[in-house]
Parts: C-alpha cells; structure tokens; sequence
C-alpha cells in the first residue's frame, strides 16, 4: 500500500516555497526579505523531510516486491519438484502411504521414499528402513523425527511408482 501522504506533504511544502519566491517580487523592507527568507528556508526544510519519507516508503515497496518475488520463485520450484512424486501405498493391507518418485520424472535418479509428513511442509526427505530385532519394518524420517510402522517383517527397496503393482 503506498502512503501518498509525504507525497502530499512534499507537493505542499514545494507549493509554500513557491509562493514565497512570488512575495519576493513586492518586497518593501530588509525586516521583511529576513522573514521571507526564515519561511522560506523552514519550507525547503519541510521538503527535504518530505522527499526523505518518500524514498523511505519506495525503499521498502522495492524490499516488499523483492520477498515477495523470491516466494513466487520458491513456490513455482517446489511445484515443479514435487509434480515427479506420487502418494502411493505400496504394501497391501496396510494405511501406510509414501510419496514414491515417478519412473518418467527420475531424470536417472535412483527410485526412494519421501516423508509424508515433510512433503506436506513442501520439504524432500528422504525415508530410511529401520528394523529392530523381532520388530516389524520401520520407515524413519530423519527431518521430522516420524516413525512408520510398515506392518511388514520384509518391504524389500523402494521402486519407482510406476513399477508398483
Ligand atoms: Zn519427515
């Protein structure tokens, strides 16, 4: 939102040093050129101020585009990035679901799971196996410190969600 009010400010302290020059013209004593001039001069003051606030005002316009700007930009990437991955429940009878990288989006990376619970916050990480003895497989998101029961004693890699039947 811009401010017009130093605008406003500037344009009727410019307007007053205008006028005083004008009463210049029909000077009739020194007293009155030294009162002309002490107006004249808290004008221009009132001026100077004025374009100070001004600047200030397109200053932090320019710093408010800027942030802006560089939010569109990380929304666009996590948009492109996250557009290679799909939510997938790869182990049957389970409500495990993991996001799974896309065969035809893999730009040769090698296929992985990601933490449900990280791409909600627009963050890639990536889900280690962990299984303790006489415990079923866990998924471990070293982010967020999430903890998923796969229900299996086996889940084998991960695979490209296009290989997932
Ligand atoms: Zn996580």
């Amino acid at each position: 939102m811009v401010d017009v009010s130093s605008i406003t400010a500037m344009t009727s302290a410019l307007n007053g040093a205008m006028d005083i020059k004008k009463g210049l013209l029909s000077l009739k004593s020194q007293a009155e050129l030294q009162a002309l001039s002490i107006e004249l001069n808290a004008k221009l003051i009132e001026a100077q101020q004025a374009i100070f606030e001004v600047n200030d005002e397109r200053q932090k316009l320019i710093d408010q585009i800027k942030t802006l700007q560089s939010k569109i930009d990380e929304m666009r990437d996590w948009e492109k990035e996250s557009s290679r991955y799909t939510l997938i429940s790869p182990w049957p009878g389970t409500p495990v679901t993991v996001y799974h990288l896309k065969k035809s989006e893999s730009n040769s990376e090698k296929p992985h799971w990601l933490c449900p619970n990280c791409f909600q916050n627009k963050k890639k990480s990536i889900l280690n196996t962990n299984q303790k003895k006489g415990e079923r497989v866990h998924l471990v998101c070293s982010v967020c410190k999430a903890t998923i029961n796969t229900g299996y004693n086996g889940i084998g890699g991960p695979q490209y969600a296009e290989d997932i039947k």
